[in-house]
């Protein structure tokens, strides 16, 4: 059975790779993704206690993520709040709808669960939550061709009790699809294990259920891994879908893919899911994976200066590189006096071939002549340039 899926995976990675290429643009936004958020939401979703459907927490969790939102300059307008019951309980799901320019109503949903049981749920599914607001805040400004949902489920814990209600009321009513859904992605438990070397992610791939939805699965799933390899430094692997809120999707045909971490943590559903127990750093890669695939989904735009208005902050545009073309020494002059930065030369197919940190004075003299993009980043900041060897 392995042998049979390693050789399938590596037939349709050579087709995969064929369609699908590197994009500066998107891989600048996917390096957007810091580590001081990721930790802080890791932690502020930690503090926020045992979020079980229907209790106090649920509710102050659901009011901090979409506090965040409206910091990330969402409009109220995009921000919708979805109750249900659950027994005698009220819970929210929260989504927020960011509008496509070509093709407004066809929706990339990307998903996560913000309930707990337990325990405070940093990685069951703190993660995934992280990662969704980070990819939220990164692309607000970036035009994408099919519209994009942010969804934030609850009642996942009680039996993908939100996601089924959102399928079965909001995406289908009456009996009629009254969203059109190009895919379904999900993150749920992409945390890691703290002091292992996680350094392989899970691509989820609908294997079961309704059979009419496994090839496209498969094919996005596919991309996802492609993805993944093309804007972050993790590795993948490909696990069958399972419980969670892409289930009810694809109950209903629809095609879904997702993350899951791959060494399994044993602390998610018990008091000892907490910030202490989780890799932060882990989930950092992730999220540059998913922020990677969400623009590959939704066809971002691949501008570049787009990217660099976005990223930069005003005391990086003052920043000389020069000379321009160069020959055999790169010279950085930075405005400010700082010891902690780093540059990185990659060619156009996004290999990196040179890095260094904190060096104003670079050898470039090992590089063919051609056009590279230069990555500068000073703490928080980037800078994005296109570098010319010529000799
Ligand atoms: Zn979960």
């Amino acid at each position: 059975m392995k042998r049979i899926t390693t050789f399938l995976c590596a037939t349709m990675l050579i087709q995969g790779v064929t369609a699908q290429s590197f994009i500066q643009a998107y891989k600048n936004r996917a390096d957007m993704v810091t580590q001081a958020n990721i930790t802080a939401n890791l932690q502020e979703f930690g503090n926020l206690g045992i979020k079980t459907t229907g209790s106090q927490a649920n509710n102050n969790t659901l009011t901090w993520i979409k506090n965040k939102y409206i910091s990330y300059g969402y409009s109220a307008s995009q921000i919708v709040e979805s109750p249900f019951t659950y027994g005698s309980a009220t819970s929210k799901n929260l989504i927020i709808t960011k509008t496509g320019t070509l093709y407004p109503d066809k929706y990339v949903i990307i998903c996560g669960h913000y309930d707990t049981i337990n325990g405070p749920g940093v990685n069951d599914n703190g993660s995934g939550t992280s990662i969704i607001l980070e990819a939220a805040r990164i692309l607000k400004d970036v035009p994408t061709e099919y519209s994009i949902k942010f969804i934030h489920f609850s009642g996942e814990e009680q039996g993908l009790i939100g996601s089924s209600h959102y399928v079965n009321n909001v995406v289908y009513q009456g009996g009629i699809r009254k969203l059109d859904i190009k895919l379904v992605f999900n993150l749920d438990q992409v945390g890691g294990v703290k002091g292992n070397n996680n350094n392989t992610v899970y691509c989820d791939e609908d294997q079961g259920g309704v059979s009419s939805n496994n090839a496209a699965s498969a094919a996005v799933t596919q991309q996802l891994r492609n993805c993944t390899a093309l804007y972050s430094p993790l590795q993948t692997a490909v696990d069958p879908a399972e419980a969670t809120d892409y289930i009810p999707f694809e109950r209903k045909g629809e095609v879904i893919t997702g993350f899951f971490e791959r060494i399994r943590s044993s602390y998610p559903h018990t008091s000892k899911d907490t910030f202490t127990n989780v890799d932060p750093v882990y989930v950092y890669n992730i999220g540059k994976a998913a922020v990677g695939a969400l623009q590959h989904f939704a066809t971002a735009s691949t501008n570049l200066t787009t990217v660099t208005k976005a990223a930069s902050v005003n005391s990086l545009e003052t920043v000389k590189i020069y000379p321009n073309p160069a020959n055999d020494i790169l010279h950085i002059e930075l405005p400010v006096q700082t010891s902690n930065f780093s540059f990185e030369i990659s060619n156009s197919m996004g290999r990196s071939m040179l890095r260094v940190n904190n060096e104003k004075k670079i050898d470039v003299s090992s590089l063919q002549s051609g056009v590279y993009v230069g990555i500068l980043k000073v703490g928080e900041e980037t800078l994005v340039k296109n570098i010319m060897i010529e000799r």
